[in-house]
C-alpha cells in the first residue's frame, strides 16, 4: 500500500496537538474547579452579606498585629482552602475597607460594588483580549463605544480619540504626552515650559511630567479663592508675567473634583484664558467627572467641553 506523505498542514497540526497535550497541566480537574468556585463564592457571599451588615468596625493598623507572616514565595503549590483561610484570616479585614457602607474618607470606593466585582471577574474569566482590533473586534468596538458615550457625556467634539487605561494616573501621563507632542515641545525647551495648577491638583500630574522627560519644567502653583477653587485672574496673571520673562507658558491642569475637598476649579473661565494665551487646556476629572450624569451638578462642568484633555476615573465616582 502505498504510504501517505504528512503535509505540512499536518505537522502543524500535530505540533499544536502535542503542545496542547503540555500545556494541559495548568488545566484544573472538574471536581477540583467545583469546589475552588463554590469555595469562592461561599467566600465572597459570605463576605459580602457580612460587610454590608456593619455599620460600624474598627480598622486594624500594622501595629494592631493584623499582618500576616507573609513566608518566602514557593515553588510548590498550596492547598485552596489553606490559602483561602489565610486571605480571610489575614488581608479580608488587614487594613481599611473601601467597600464598608460608612467608608467615605477614601475615594475609590467603587471597588466594593457587587455589580463591579462581577464585572471584573466575567472578562477575567473570559481571558478577553483588546489589544488590536482586527484580533478582537467586538471587544475594542465595545471600548471605542464607551469612550465615545464618556466624550459625549462632557460635550466633546466629533473627532476626539481616547482610550481606557489602568487609571487615573496613566491616563494623566498619557493626556501630557499627548500635550507635549501635540504642540511640539522640543526637548531643548523644556527647562522653559511652564504648567500651571492649583495646590490641590492631584500628584499625578507632578508624576506623569516626570515620567514623560518634562522634569526640568516649571511647575507653578496657581493661588485659589477662598472656596479653594484656582483663580482664573490667578492664572492669566501669572502667565502674562512668564511670557514677559521669555517661558513658555504650555498646559493648564484644571480639577474637577479635587481629591482632598472636592472643590472645583472654574473650567470656563480658565478655558477663556488658554484659549488667549494659547496653552493647552487638561481637565483632571478623576474623581469628580462622573457626577456629570447627575442634573444637579451639570453646571459645574460647563466649560469642560472646551479642553484638549479630559481623565475620569469610573472607579471613583461611577463606582465600578
Ligand atoms: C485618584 C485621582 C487621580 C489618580 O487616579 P488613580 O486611578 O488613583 O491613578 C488623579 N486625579 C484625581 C483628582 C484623583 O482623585
Amino acid at each position: 500500500m502505498e504510504k501517505i506523505q504528512p503535509t505540512q498542514e499536518d505537522n502543524l497540526h500535530q505540533t499544536l496537538l502535542d503542545l496542547k497535550e503540555k500545556t494541559s497541566v495548568l488545566e484544573v480537574p472538574q471536581v477540583e474547579r467545583e469546589k475552588m468556585t463554590s469555595r469562592t463564592m461561599e467566600m465572597v457571599n459570605t463576605y459580602d452579606d457580612h460587610i454590608r451588615n456593619l455599620t460600624w468596625g474598627p480598622v486594624k493598623t500594622a501595629d494592631q498585629g493584623s499582618l500576616p507572616v507573609i513566608g518566602e514565595i514557593e515553588e510548590d503549590p498550596s492547598e485552596y482552602d489553606l490559602v483561602m483561610q489565610d486571605f480571610n484570616a489575614h488581608l479580608a479585614n488587614g487594613g481599611i475597607n473601601p467597600g464598608h457602607p460608612t467608608m467615605f474618607g477614601f475615594v475609590p470606593c467603587g471597588h466594593g460594588t457587587y455589580p463591579a466585582a462581577m464585572g471584573a471577574f466575567i472578562p477575567v474569566t473570559f481571558a478577553t483580549y483588546s489589544g488590536i482590533h482586527w484580533k478582537s473586534t467586538s471587544i475594542v468596538e465595545m471600548e471605542n463605544k464607551l469612550i465615545t458615550w464618556v466624550a459625549d457625556l462632557f460635550g466633546y467634539p466629533a473627532g476626539h480619540a481616547g482610550n481606557i487605561s489602568s487609571g487615573g494616573s496613566l491616563a494623566t501621563l498619557t493626556a501630557l504626552a499627548v500635550a507635549r507632542d501635540s504642540r511640539e515641545l522640543k526637548a531643548a525647551d523644556f527647562h522653559r515650559c511652564v504648567i500651571y495648577c492649583s495646590e490641590f491638583a492631584h500628584y499625578s500630574v507632578q508624576k506623569g511630567l516626570r515620567a514623560v522627560g518634562l522634569r526640568e519644567a516649571i511647575l507653578r502653583t496657581v493661588p485659589v479663592d477662598k472656596l479653594l477653587k484656582m483663580t482664573a485672574s490667578g492664572l492669566e496673571r501669572q502667565i502674562i508675567e512668564d511670557t514677559k520673562t521669555g517661558l513658555l507658558p504650555f498646559l493648564v491642569a484644571a480639577t474637577v473634583g479635587t481629591t482632598l475637598t472636592g472643590s472645583v476649579d472654574p473650567v470656563n473661565d480658565i478655558a477663556d484664558v488658554c484659549d488667549r494665551h494659547q496653552l493647552w487646556l487638561h481637565v483632571d476629572a478623576a474623581y469628580g467627572g462622573f457626577f456629570a450624569l447627575c442634573d444637579e451638578m451639570k453646571q459645574l462642568f460647563v466649560g469642560v467641553e472646551r479642553s484638549d484633555s479630559i481623565v475620569v476615573n469610573p472607579h471613583k465616582g461611577a463606582y465600578l
